[in-house]
């Protein structure tokens, strides 16, 4: 027997119609490349949107067709994002700071009809018309005033919707039907689109704004540090207007100076970002002496959080930490780390172990732990296991079916995670599974060593990496990045890690590096340093 309910099928344009409707001056704040800063509301923002509609409609876009942004977070990017989506669109966000041929590949792959684009990547884009034939048309984020001279036709996005109509009937399609495209960001190999539903965004808005999510609220104003090409914003692109708070979306800066600048001047009481930003703003906000006034909480993830930024936060400004974890391919929020009951009852530093963690799962998800043979291991916080997810927000293919078959027999998506989980049902991640050192048939996991190194004074970053060894397969070696003007060697760093982790983690080296490479969304590039290791070898043989 049927429910006698109504049957309203989940598209986002619904989340739009209700910001506009119910949080219409509700402030959407944008600020350029050159600091200058503009004020939107969600119900101009919705009236831009529709007009972005028509002006698809006009060009010959519909219903399923891939269009294409290369941008930063911005008021029209929004508009663009809606104005797409409640046609049926599918909006495809492209990383300006990918190297062109992956970019190319990407939007090929995506067959993208259409590509709007920051000014500021006028030359990057003549250089992929010419490879990525299937783009007919070329806008840019600007005012009439601001378009860049270039030698292809292109237009600027304000003189492209500026004479369409206001009014467009969005919606009309089921819910399962494509909403977004993303690419992973192929720091584990090459991308693959993950393609998200009406369904799958509007469900994952609901999930995240839990009080023990995201807990967006009205009274919020969120700084969205997340690039809106980086996995589907985690989502904060639906969130915010869901409940109408006032969204400040940075533009390109994201120095520490221009973060800090703006979080006291639009009053933001919540941001989320990938750690690398937050340890800019802290060295920014330390070395200059500020203090935050309106910043109550943020949400950390994409790589794990080291303790040194929770601690700062915590006892030097009085901001909450909760980290998050998730991939491109869960919308993106899976787990996130806040105090269960029994968490929540133990003294402030026990706690800080489970503000480690990456946390519990969302309602709505499945977890579990597998071996490589895919049988379930148990979670008792210490065995390690591939960590496998399931749900209305976990991708069940790649666009074009690119990587096949990718749940197992039981539904679920193998998150290429190294994870334990424990007693409390907190999730750990202790490695990528193509990152996991292996020696002596043992795992030893990256991450940890990582985050403790990085809680010595003198380390700005750090990263580990296996290197094949005759007798245990691989034994780690750690990379650091010192702080500016900051001294310490490897006999100051194998003390500090001494007693800290079990002695056969040991790194054989440490070796002391101007720069950690960073991906294209921040996170540690390993595979650029395996490649940088090229020829290097361990410089003496380890017992255990
Ligand atoms: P890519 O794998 O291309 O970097 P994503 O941006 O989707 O693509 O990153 C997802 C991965 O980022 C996760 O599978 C996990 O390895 C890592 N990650 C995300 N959040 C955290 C976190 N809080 N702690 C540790 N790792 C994380």
């Amino acid at each position: 027997m049927d429910g006698l309910m109504q049957n309203v099928p989940l598209t986002v344009d619904r989340i739009i119609d209700h910001a506009a409707a119910w949080h219409g001056a509700r402030e959407v704040v944008s600020r350029d490349a050159d600091g200058h800063v503009s004020r939107s509301s969600y119900a101009a923002i919705h009236a831009d949107a529709r007009r972005v509609s028509n002006a698809l409609a006009a060009a010959g876009i519909a219903p399923g067709d891939r269009i294409a942004t290369m941008g930063w977070n911005s008021g029209r990017h929004l508009a663009a994002w809606y104005g797409a989506a409640g046609m049926g669109v599918v909006l495809h966000t492209l990383n300006p700071r990918l190297f062109l041929e992956q970019i190319a590949y990407i939007a090929n792959h995506a067959g993208d009809r259409l590509l709007i684009a920051d000014p500021s990547t006028a030359d990057l884009v003549a250089q992929l018309l010419p490879q990525v034939p299937s783009i007919e048309r070329v806008i840019f984020f600007c005012d009439g005033p601001s378009l860049p001279h270039t030698d292809y036709p292109a237009i600027a996005f304000d003189d492209w919707i500026t004479d369409e109509p206001a009014e467009f009937a969005w919606g009309g399609f089921d819910e399962n039907a494509a909403c977004g495209l993303c690419y992973t960001s192929g720091t584990t190999g090459n991308p693959k689109g993950v393609l998200y539903s009406h369904r799958s965004n509007y469900l994952h808005a609901l999930m995240t704004l839990q009080r023990d999510a995201l807990a967006l609220s009205a009274r919020d104003t969120v700084l969205l540090v997340v690039p809106m090409y980086h996995a589907n914003a985690w989502g904060v692109v639906y969130s915010a207007p869901a409940v109408g708070a006032k969204l400040v979306l940075p533009g390109q800066r994201m120095d520490g100076e221009s973060i800090y600048n703006l979080i006291e001047q639009e009053g933001v009481t919540y941001s989320a970002a990938v750690p690398t930003v937050w340890q800019m703003l802290l060295q920014y906000v330390q070395e200059n002496g500020k203090r935050f006034t309106t910043l109550e909480r943020v949400t950390i993830g994409g790589s794990a959080c080291p303790e040194s930024i929770i601690r700062t936060f915590r006892d030097e400004y009085g901001v909450d930490v909760i980290q998050g974890w998730g991939m491109t391919e869960t919308s993106p929020l899976g787990t996130v780390s806040v105090p269960n009951a029994v968490v929540a009852a133990q003294p402030a530093d026990e706690q800080m172990a489970y503000k480690l963690k990456q946390g519990r799962l969302l309602c709505g998800l499945e977890m579990k732990l597998v071996d490589d043979a895919g049988v379930r291991l148990p979670h008792d916080g210490r065995t390690p296991g591939r960590l496998m997810v399931k749900g209305p927000t976990i991708a069940s293919a790649y666009f074009g079916g690119e990587g096949g078959d990718v749940l197992d027999a039981e539904g679920f998506f193998d998150t290429g995670d190294v994870a334990t989980i424990d007693g409390e049902g907190y999730m750990h991640i202790t490695d990528r599974a193509k990152d996991v050192v292996k020696s002596g048939g043992e795992w030893i996991s990256s991450i940890e060593i990582e985050n403790i190194a990085m809680g010595h004074p003198a380390v700005a970053n750090a990263a580990v990496v296996g290197i094949a060894h005759p007798k245990w397969d691989e034994r780690p070696i750690l990379l650091c990045q010192l702080l500016p003007g900051a001294r310490a060697d490897g006999d100051d760093l194998r003390a500090w890690l001494d007693g800290r982790i079990a002695r056969w983690w040991m790194p054989d080296d440490v070796l002391f590096v101007d720069e950690i490479p960073l991906g294209p969304t921040g996170k540690i590039d390993k595979k650029a340093i395996r490649a940088g290791l090229t020829g290097y070898t361990l410089p003496f043989e380890v017992t255990r």
